[in-house]
């Protein structure tokens, strides 16, 4: 693997933040292997997947991380915030009250731990395939990231509706923000984001740590 590994132009933590439920796990098996299982989400947590892709001629790897269902009982530690890139804000549109605690708990908790990056954040709003369950409609959601400074995508694991769109909107938004990137005078601009790379780029691995 370490050729790959040497051929990685930027690489981007991410993290995946939220209430228990509302569909971390399931977004990440969804973009890491483009699969939607209910049993294993509820059952295992992994720490991070490795996901490899190309935007323009960067190759970039994303180590998105998710919790192990620590979040219930709020014990992230500075070590899971630091050095994130990118960090996505997940609630669930059938559940208010996980909108309600993105706000209460998670933004002030990245005030306390996330303070020394200027990480780029986005809000995803996840399960918009639950039809009259909806509780969030796309314009609260979008004024709620709009105040904040996120970007703002709906998505749903279980459809497989604007996963990969999410994180490559986020990947762009790194990439545009100099402070970022290893090298400010990269010129990469928005647009386009390849997922269809050649195979050996087309790979993931977890990490139990
Ligand atoms: P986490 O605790 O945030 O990691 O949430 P999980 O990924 O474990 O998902 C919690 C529950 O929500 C599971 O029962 C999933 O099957 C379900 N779920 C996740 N994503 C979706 C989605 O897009 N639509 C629907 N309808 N259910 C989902
Ligand atoms: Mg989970």
């Amino acid at each position: 693997q370490s050729s790959v590994e040497g051929a990685t132009d930027y690489t981007f933590k991410i993290l995946l933040l939220g209430d228990s439920g509302v569909g971390k796990t399931c977004l990440l098996t969804r973009f890491a292997h483009d699969s939607f299982d209910d049993k294993v989400a509820s059952t295992i947590g992994v720490d991070f997947a490795v996901k490899r892709l190309f935007v323009y001629d960067k190759r970039i790897k994303l180590t998105v991380w998710d919790t192990a269902g620590q979040e219930k009982f709020r014990t992230l530690t500075s070590t899971f915030y630091r050095g994130a890139k990118g960090i996505i804000l997940v609630y669930d549109v059938s559940r208010p009250d996980t909108l309600r605690h993105l706000e209460e708990q998670w933004m002030r908790e990245l005030e306390l731990y996330g303070t020394e990056t200027d990480a780029v954040r986005m809000v995803v709003a996840n399960k918009v395939d639950v039809g009259d369950a909806r509780r969030v409609s796309w314009q609260e959601g979008s004024d709620f990231a709009r105040k904040h400074g996120c970007l703002f995508v709906e998505t749903s694991a279980k459809a497989n509706v604007a996963v990969a769109t999410a994180f490559e909107e986020l990947v762009l938004k790194i990439l545009e923000t100099p402070s970022l990137t290893e090298d400010a005078a990269c010129g990469v601009r928005p647009g386009t984001v390849r997922l269809d790379m050649p195979s050996s780029y087309n790979m993931y691995d977890y990490c139990y740590c």
